[in-house]
């Protein structure tokens, strides 16, 4: 089974917009982990039938979200009330904010284990108390290829056995990146993403093979095929 998910990651409006629109014009579903309120993120939730919204909470010190896990869910779970999936901001993980998760949210799916490149992958329950937590390993993300001395964006993270789940985050598709420079400086030039315009954007663009290319290229694929989201992916296994 293959997946498709996106962490927002305060990525501006008309970028958030310009990946759910390659999105939608294949049919192709995804989950989407929510990093604040915007109107291109209330049209998201306007997309129940390709669409599934998740938070993304930042546990770190500094985070926007709140300072303990409780008020960070609190304030997640205020932006996608709908919410029955997480992905942490960086991946952050411990027993506290897993047993804050299952005692204060509906949340029963999380995504924040990355298994780069594992196959015969499958949804994990685990026991916790009286509950159990469903996690769903993802093994491929556009940020980590980046990081590859020879980031190859010709292949296909797709292929192998069992559940795939990919992440993509929507602005470095918008900036089709193959390494972290041009994002860096587009950051310097406006430290709070949300913020950027497209004419600023478009300054890092890259032109050649990058994760815009191979998020067009999947997404192309994928429309021949049934997608899922993460929670149907769950429910069906
Ligand atoms: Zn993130």
């Amino acid at each position: 089974v293959n997946l498709m998910t996106l962490d927002i990651d305060w990525a501006p409006d008309f970028v958030i917009d310009h990946v759910a629109e390659l999105l939608t014009s294949r049919g192709v579903k995804a989950t989407w982990f929510v990093t604040h309120a915007s109107p291109a993120v209330s049209r998201l939730g306007q997309c129940p039938e390709l669409f599934e919204l998740g938070i993304h909470p930042n546990f770190l010190p500094g985070s926007s979200h709140g300072v303990t896990p409780s008020e960070v869910l609190a304030h997640c779970m205020e932006l996608v009330p709908e919410a029955r999936c997480v992905r942490t901001h960086n991946l952050v993980q411990s027993s506290p904010i897993l047993s804050c998760l299952l005692g204060e949210t509906p949340i029963r799916i999380d995504a924040s284990l990355f298994l780069p490149g594992e196959t015969g992958l499958r949804p994990f329950r685990c026991r916790h108390g009286h509950q159990t937590l469903v996690r769903v390993p993802f093994i491929w993300e556009d940020d980590v290829a980046m990081l590859q001395p020879e980031a190859s964006w010709g292949g296909d993270p797709f292929l192998g056995d069992g559940l795939r789940v990919v992440n993509f985050h929507p602005i470095h598709v918008f900036l089709n990146s193959c390494e972290f420079e041009p994002y860096a400086l587009l950051k310097q030039s406006c430290p709070k993403l949300q913020d950027v315009s497209i004419e600023q954007a478009r300054e890092f663009e890259w032109s050649g093979d990058g994760t815009g290319t191979l998020f067009d290229r999947l997404t192309s694929r994928l429309s021949a095929s049934r997608t899922f989201t993460v929670t149907e992916a769950v429910s069906e296994a």
